[in-house]
């Protein structure tokens, strides 16, 4: 559901002529966070994964609530370094190059996640030659089964298969002789993050599953487990904005790892459930017409600026935001009760942002405003293609 808050500024926008554009509610997301914070255990340590969405103004309003932020590139480590000082950094990503490691022993960042065996002999290499200390945790790739979703449909399962993401079993019994001639890494213990779109229940059958292996490797190698992080991955289903991930059962079923194991340090490191509910994109529609049988809107805007429904596959759901302005003397193109595939001005059939979606009614000149845009949205989108100018960017904070 759209708030008046929202709806008050996409209007005022529309009026004054400042669409497309991003409009995020960060009261919203100050109060969705302080009630995720409260539901988890204090045992429990939360971080944001930044590639969900980094803008400052939002990092700003996390930071109120979160232990830390994950960054997963050289690049999102010196922005979040520099946008919020204060706040403790863990270091994953499948690919690190040799400057992104100088760069986070430079920085003096809270844990790498080690993901590969030549990932962490160039790691003891660059701290030797630096004289640089650093945290480690080393990410594994289990095979852990997830079981049936409940309703936010089926989970994206990275572990147990092959990928570039991690070590498998056996290759994490090569790192440990590494680390035992390289004395300045500090290993802290076990990284996972092996599906994403999991209901409560799910993540937490995995992460069950993730501590039990992980207690059984260390007490195998008498390794000392100060961490264990159990990934992301919460949970964000477009299909229905009101069945949202449910952070109280979640926390209850942490709470009991918690007390089954205790002593090891728990964290998680969720992106988009933190996130997506909190930004909006609104487009003015350009032109309502007919297709062979279906209808169509045009947008001013698109995919380029709100890749999500095209990357997924999935209708974004959205609220018109009807408007009056109609300065021409010709009859507002229209369309009155019926589906409706809402596309935007690229050159390619791809361009679509939700198919068949009944609208009551739908006019030239209104404006369509995507909820559930504000993680992997504007900063995963192909901003040049075809030109068209970037959206206009708005931060609610009351
Ligand atoms: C992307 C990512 C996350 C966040 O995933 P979400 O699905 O956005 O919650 C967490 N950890 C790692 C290692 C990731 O790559």
């Amino acid at each position: 559901m759209i708030s008046h808050l929202v709806r008050n500024r996409i209007a005022e926008l529309a009026q004054a002529d400042d669409l497309p554009a991003y409009v995020f509610d960060l009261v919203q997301l100050d109060t969705q966070l302080a009630e995720i914070r409260a539901a988890l255990p204090a045992a429990v340590q939360l971080y944001y994964a930044a590639k969900a969405n980094a803008a400052p103004p939002i990092l700003a309003t996390l930071a109120r609530h979160v232990d830390g932020i994950e960054v997963a590139s050289g690049g999102e480590l010196a922005h979040v370094r520099a946008t919020c000082p204060e706040l403790p950094i863990a270091f994953g990503g499948p690919g690190k190059t040799e400057g992104e490691l100088e760069a986070a022993l430079a920085a003096g960042i809270g844990v790498l996640h080690v993901e590969s065996v030549q990932e962490l002999r160039l790691l003891a290499a660059v701290a030797e030659r630096m004289d640089a200390e650093i945290d480690v945790l080393l990410r594994v790739n289990l095979s852990i089964p997830v079981g049936e979703a409940s309703g936010a449909g089926p989970a994206l399962v990275m572990g147990g298969v092959p990928s570039p993401f991690g070590l498998d079993p056996d290759q994490v019994e090569l790192c440990l002789p590494i680390l035992g001639s390289a004395p300045r890494l500090r290993l802290r213990g076990v990284h996972a993050h092996l599906a994403s779109g999991l209901a409560a229940d799910q993540h937490l059958a995995l992460s069950a599953g993730v501590l039990s292996w992980a207690t059984r490797w260390a007490r195998r190698n008498r390794v000392e487990l100060t961490e264990v992080t159990l990934g992301g991955g919460m949970s964000v289903d477009y299909a229905d904005p009101e069945n949202r991930f449910d952070w109280r059962h979640f926390g209850a079923g942490l709470a009991d790892l918690v007390e089954q194991y205790p002593g090891v340090p728990l964290r998680i490191e969720p992106g988009r459930a933190l996130t997506a509910y909190a930004g909006w994109y609104a487009a003015e529609v350009l032109d309502v017409r007919p297709s062979h049988g279906s209808w169509f809107a045009v947008l001013a805007g698109g995919t380029h600026h709100l890749r999500t429904p095209a990357a997924r596959g999935h209708d974004q759901p959205f609220s018109v935001v009807r408007t009056e302005r109609w300065p021409h003397p010709w009859p507002r193109p229209e369309l009155l009760d019926r589906p409706v595939t809402l596309v935007g001005a690229l050159c390619t059939p791809r361009d679509v942002l939700a198919r068949d979606q009944p609208v009551e009614r739908l006019r030239s000149g209104d404006v369509v405003a995507f909820a559930m845009a504000g993680a992997y949205g504007w900063n995963i989108s192909h901003h040049e293609f075809l030109m068209h100018p970037p959206p206009s960017f708005h931060y609610l904070d009351g």
